[in-house]
C-alpha cells in the first residue's frame, strides 16, 4: 500500500489539462514531463478505473486497471472538482468508511480508497 500522503502531496505540484471525457495531460512539477491518464470513475460505490502512461503506471497494473500514482491523483481530484464535489484520500477501504458516514466510498487501486463529499 503506498502512502497517500506523499502521493497527494506530489499531485498538488502537478499542472493538470482535461483534454477530453475522462483524458487529462499531467505535467509533473518534478520532472516537467507530461504523462496521460485514463479515468473511469465510478460514484456509486464502483471502481476508480485509472491508467497512466508513466514508469509507476505501466509498471503496476493492478486487477482492477487502476494505478497508484501521483499524476492519477491529480486526474480524479481535476475530476471530482469539476463535478462540483470534494474528496479525502484512505489508505484502507476500513479507514475510508470509518470516515464516510453516509458518503460514498469509491475504491482506487492499491488499497487506497476515496470519499466523496
Ligand atoms: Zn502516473
Amino acid at each position: 500500500m503506498r502512502n497517500i500522503q506523499n502521493l497527494e502531496a506530489n499531485a498538488s505540484k502537478h499542472s493538470v489539462v482535461k483534454v477530453g471525457d475522462g483524458l487529462y495531460d499531467i505535467t509533473s512539477g518534478g520532472s516537467g514531463n507530461t504523462y496521460h491518464v485514463v479515468l473511469t470513475l465510478g460514484l456509486a460505490g464502483e471502481s476508480v478505473r485509472a491508467t497512466c502512461d508513466c514508469k509507476w503506471g505501466t509498471s503496476h497494473r493492478h486487477y482492477d486497471h487502476s494505478v497508484m500514482c501521483s499524476h492519477s491523483i491529480a486526474a480524479v481530484k481535476a475530476e471530482i472538482a469539476e463535478q462540483g464535489a470534494s474528496a479525502a484520500f484512505f489508505s484502507g477501504v476500513g479507514n475510508a468508511r470509518a470516515a464516510a458516514g453516509k458518503q460514498p466510498v469509491v475504491k482506487f487501486g492499491d488499497g487506497i480508497s476515496v470519499v466523496l463529499y
